[in-house]
């Protein structure tokens, strides 16, 4: 029988954590074990798929690096590129930052292949630990031909997420994930993959980039009652590329906030207003050009910097960026 072929990439996580008691829900620690010692736990997974193992980190996801990106984005592009025979491509992954590489990898992996993150809400070691049967769902998903063209998928407690939609949105509970807008795309059980057909349109807007070993910084303030505009002035002094808002409501700045980049006479940085809601569209507003400011449309804040990270690294202009921000609701 032909067993397809998958490559699993361990990066940490609470999927990969362990704690001393089975009962220990919230103090453990995340990225303790190899994802081959993973792969062992869940042996139901020899039935799906033959699936080779590297490790690219082993970390919680709130420590990971541009360095693990640069690394990851650089071992799917080579494997993809020198593996026709491969079936698709998992990653174990933290929840905590699981959204801002899953966006990431759709930005720059041009293939139909599915590539599929996973992680867990509760530590391996846990009663009733979530993380094996969601590996095993992931996998399901990277070898089915349902999943191909849909470009970078999250599974997570049997539901399959896009990139661009999805995030973490409890702190507890298995069920942590949801896509608001749009929905999750589909669902997979014992009797299958429930995906739509997809449309084949995907346009990955940064698949030839060549990332560069340092990447820019690009911080994100927090909109709230009467903000300390000390906090957008140091971001301009220190010169950074690039600036996303989180705004209040549909994604509003301060007054305070706006006087100071009136104010600011040097270069301006690419700057996305989004919102702090979790749900909703940010749209153009008609100080946007004076400020040179643009609105981030449905991305979250993580989400934006993200896409402000790769439009510094490729060198793009406010109209550039505001031209393929508008047009994304529609292509990705
Ligand atoms: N602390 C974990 C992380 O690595 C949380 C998790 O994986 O659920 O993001």
């Amino acid at each position: 029988m032909h067993c397809p072929r998958i490559l699993l990439i361990g990066t940490g996580g609470t999927i990969a954590g362990t704690a001393p008691a089975s009962t220990q829900l919230n103090h453990y620690l995340a990225g303790a074990i190899g994802a081959g010692e993973l792969l062992q736990t869940v042996p139901q997974l020899q039935q799906l798929a033959e699936i080779e193992v590297e490790q690219i980190a082993n970390v919680d996801s709130a420590d990971l690096l541009f360095a693990h990106w640069h690394a990851l984005v650089g071992r799917i592009r080579a494997a993809f590129a020198t593996d026709p025979e491969l079936a698709g491509v998992v990653i174990t992954h933290g929840t905590n930052t699981l959204e801002e590489t899953a966006w990431l990898l759709q930005l720059l992996i041009d293939d139909p292949r599915p590539v599929v993150l996973v992680g867990a809400m509760r530590p391996a070691t846990a009663l009733s630990a979530d993380g094996p049967l969601n590996l095993f769902q992931a996998v399901q998903v990277a070898v089915s031909p349902e999943a191909r063209g849909h470009g970078v998928l999250v599974v997570m407690d049997g539901q399959i997420h896009g990139a661009r939609a999805v995030t973490k949105v409890a702190t507890q509970g298995v069920g942590a994930f949801a896509s608001p807008g749009s929905g999750f795309l589909g669902w997979v059980d014992d009797v299958g993959v429930h995906l739509p057909t997809a449309s084949g349109s995907r346009q990955v807007r940064f698949a030839g980039l060549a990332l560069p070993e340092q990447w820019p910084q690009v911080p994100i303030l927090y909109g709230c009652v009467e903000p300390d505009p000390l906090l957008l002035s140091a971001c301009l002094n220190a010169g950074v590329v690039g600036l996303v808002f989180t705004g209040t409501g549909a994604g509003q700045l301060s007054a305070g906030e706006c006087r100071v980049l009136e104010a600011w006479a040097g270069p301006r940085p690419l700057m996305l207003r989004a919102n702090r809601c979790g749900s909703g569209p940010v749209h153009h507003h008609p100080e946007d050009e004076r400020l040179g400011l643009l609105p981030a449309g449905s991305l979250n804040p993580q989400k934006a910097r993200v896409l402000l990270l790769l439009a510094s690294i490729a060198g793009f202009d406010r109209a550039e960026l505001g031209a393929w921000i508008s047009q994304l609701d529609h292509v990705s």
